[in-house]
C-alpha cells in the first residue's frame, strides 16, 4: 500500500495548513471505506489490528485523511491499550479536543487540527513528561519514515 498517493484527494497535503472544510458526502466519495468509518463517523478499528501498534520506526505520524502531522515516533510508547499511543502531538494546532460521552463513559475526543477528522481518544494515564496518553486509531494515520535530510541534520548536532 502506498500511503503517499492520494489521487483521490485533493485536500490530502503535507505541506498545507488551512483548515479543511467538507460535507460529509463530499468526504464519502474521497475517503476509502474505513478511513472514512473512523474519521467521519467516529468509528473505532479492532484493536491489536493496525501495523502501527507495535512499529519503533523513527518518523512522523500524518492524518490520513488530509496530512496534517500529528506525533512524532520518539512520542510514541508501548501502552499495551491495544491501539497506537503517543503522550505528546507535534504542536498545539496538531489537535482538537472535545468531551465525548458516548458509550456510557466520560472521555475526550481528539480529532485532526485541520480536518476534523475522528482521531481517538486522550486519557490521563500516560508517561512523563505530559501524563497523557493519546490512544489514536492506526487506521486514520499515515506513517513517513524520517528523511535522509533529517538524520543528517542530527548527525550534524552531534559534532
Ligand atoms: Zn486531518
Amino acid at each position: 500500500m502506498d500511503n503517499t498517493k492520494k489521487e483521490n484527494n485533493p485536500v490530502y497535503s503535507r505541506t498545507d495548513t488551512a483548515k479543511v472544510n467538507m460535507s460529509e458526502a463530499e468526504w464519502k466519495k474521497i475517503l476509502p471505506e474505513d478511513i472514512y468509518n473512523i474519521a467521519r463517523q467516529k468509528g473505532t478499528e479492532r484493536p491489536w489490528t493496525s501495523k502501527y501498534e507495535n512499529s519503533k520506526e523513527i518518523g512522523t505520524y500524518y492524518c490520513a485523511v488530509c496530512g496534517n502531522p500529528l506525533f512524532k515516533s520518539d512520542t510514541k510508547f508501548e501502552s499495551g491499550c491495544g491501539w497506537p499511543s503517543f503522550y505528546e502531538p507535534i504542536s498545539k494546532g496538531s489537535i482538537i479536543y472535545a468531551p465525548d460521552h458516548s458509550h456510557g463513559m466520560s472521555r475526550t475526543e481528539v480529532m485532526c487540527g485541520r480536518c476534523k477528522s475522528h482521531l481517538g481518544h486522550v486519557f490521563e494515564d500516560g508517561p512523563k513528561p505530559t501524563g497523557l496518553r493519546y490512544c489514536i486509531n492506526g487506521v486514520v494515520l499515515d506513517f513517513e519514515k524520517a528523511k535522509a535530510a533529517e538524520k543528517k541534520y542530527e548527525g550534524k548536532n552531534k559534532d
